[in-house]
């Protein structure tokens, strides 16, 4: 990968692949700090096309789209996993890209990504790799009861089946097409974490505090910073881990570790790397609020070569996501009562111009600022009570 040998200043222009909540939250970042934006995303109604300077609305692996990109953005980043590691290199060959195709490509693949947890050093569920009948045959008993994922394209649960015996594991893998899949142990979760790094083409690392992440179907619900359930020596662990993920693909750019807190067996908890985003993640939201460098201008930082600092954590921070279902009450549609939910104190609305709100569909998120952590999550529970969303 090239990189700028100077610092791109303001006032050039930063591309992004991909046009969703992400790039959106990334062109208001790089706008405000005096760049100028260009998206690709194919939705003529992309969140993030609907911001920026320019849009190009072509495919994500059209080489027309691609070269209007790379003449208009002196550098590219990605906002989501999924868009064509081949594109990024194509791009890479004009511009400086961050991160690398080759370390989306890890990402992009849960097999992948779970042989670089190993050799990073990093423990990860037990699991095996489901491509062909043998493999599925010769599956360990001692995998079940576990979760069948499809390696690629999954995101918000989706393309995942629980299975507890192998008569169940060869239907859901036929369910699943049989496309090649990661077969893992369902594990006893005490508790879910993630952590955020960013990192420099020059190898310096800088990090968000340890997030406390509650999911529900599948989906992230509920994000707590300081994480309340987390000592420090196991946060400090998190964060070293990530780090080492980073480090051992050479990766530049933000990137999010995902980890399940699980019994180590002896009274105490240890940690297991889940999966990783290359991009800022769902759970780092929050930073844009409650912190005084959001994840958004990190990855603004990478890219264009600028110097990284340690973000702080200003405020004790509750995130809520704001799913689709909001918009539906009683068989009705309906606008949640925002304006109820804004006469509380420390509530940061953000909403990502959807056009239409969908079950599971993520609309906005809401960040909750205090002065404590306790007064975050009283205000916190007070919003779900307004919308209606279940209290955590
Ligand atoms: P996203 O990319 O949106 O985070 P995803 O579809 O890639 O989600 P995962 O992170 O693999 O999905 O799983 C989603 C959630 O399902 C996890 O956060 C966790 O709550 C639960 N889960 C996944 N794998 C396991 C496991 N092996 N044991 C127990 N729970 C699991
Ligand atoms: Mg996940």
């Amino acid at each position: 990968m090239t990189h700028p040998i100077r610092p791109l200043q303001p006032g050039a222009t930063l591309g992004v692949m991909g046009g969703g909540q992400l790039g959106r939250m990334f062109v208001h970042a790089a706008q405000a700090m005096g760049y100028r934006t260009a998206v690709l995303d194919p939705d003529p109604a992309s969140p993030a096309g609907l911001v920026s300077h320019l849009h190009i609305q072509a495919d994500y692996l059209d080489p027309a789209g691609l070269q209007q990109l790379a003449e208009a953005a002196e550098a590219i980043t990605t906002e989501f996993e999924n868009v064509p590691a081949q594109a990024l290199r194509t791009l890479a060959e004009r511009r400086p890209v961050a991160p690398a195709g080759d370390a989306v490509a890890i990402c992009q693949d849960r097999a992948a990504e779970k042989a670089h947890f190993g050799a990073s050093g990093v423990p990860c569920a037990p699991h095996a790799v489901i491509e062909t009948a043998e493999q599925l045959a010769a599956v360990s008993p001692e995998l079940l009861p576990g979760i069948l994922k499809t390696a690629r394209m999954g995101y918000d649960g989706k393309g995942q089946v629980r299975v507890a015996t192998p008569a169940e594991l060869a239907a859901a893998w036929a369910e699943l097409k049989q496309v090649p899949c990661v077969l893992e142990k369902r594990l006893a979760l005490q508790r879910e974490l993630s952590v955020i790094v960013a990192r420099g083409a020059d190898g310096q690392i800088v990090h968000f505090p340890v997030q406390q992440n509650l999911h529900r179907d599948g989906i992230l619900a509920v994000t707590q910073v300081p994480a309340p359930e987390v000592d420090a020596a196991l946060a400090a662990q998190a964060v070293e881990r990530a780090g080492l993920i980073a480090a051992e693909m050479g990766y530049v750019g933000v990137l999010c570790v995902e980890f399940f807190v699980v019994d180590d067996g002896q009274g105490g908890s240890a940690l297991v790397a889940n999966e990783m985003a290359p991009r800022p993640h769902n759970s780092g939201h929050y930073t844009i609020d409650a912190c005084d460098v959001s994840q958004f201008e990190l990855q603004v930082r990478c890219m264009a070569g600028l110097p990284l600092v340690m973000p702080r954590l200003h405020s004790p921070t509750v995130m809520l996501n704001l799913l689709g279902d909001l918009w539906f009450a009683d068989g009705q549609e309906r606008t949640p009562p925002w304006d109820r939910v804004l006469d509380l104190p420390g509530v940061h609305l953000h909403l990502y111009g959807k056009t239409s709100a969908r079950p599971g569909r993520k609309m906005g998120h809401l960040t909750v600022t205090a002065a404590t952590p306790e007064a975050a999550t009283a205000t916190a529970l007070q919003v779900c009570a307004l919308l209606g969303l279940p209290a955590f």
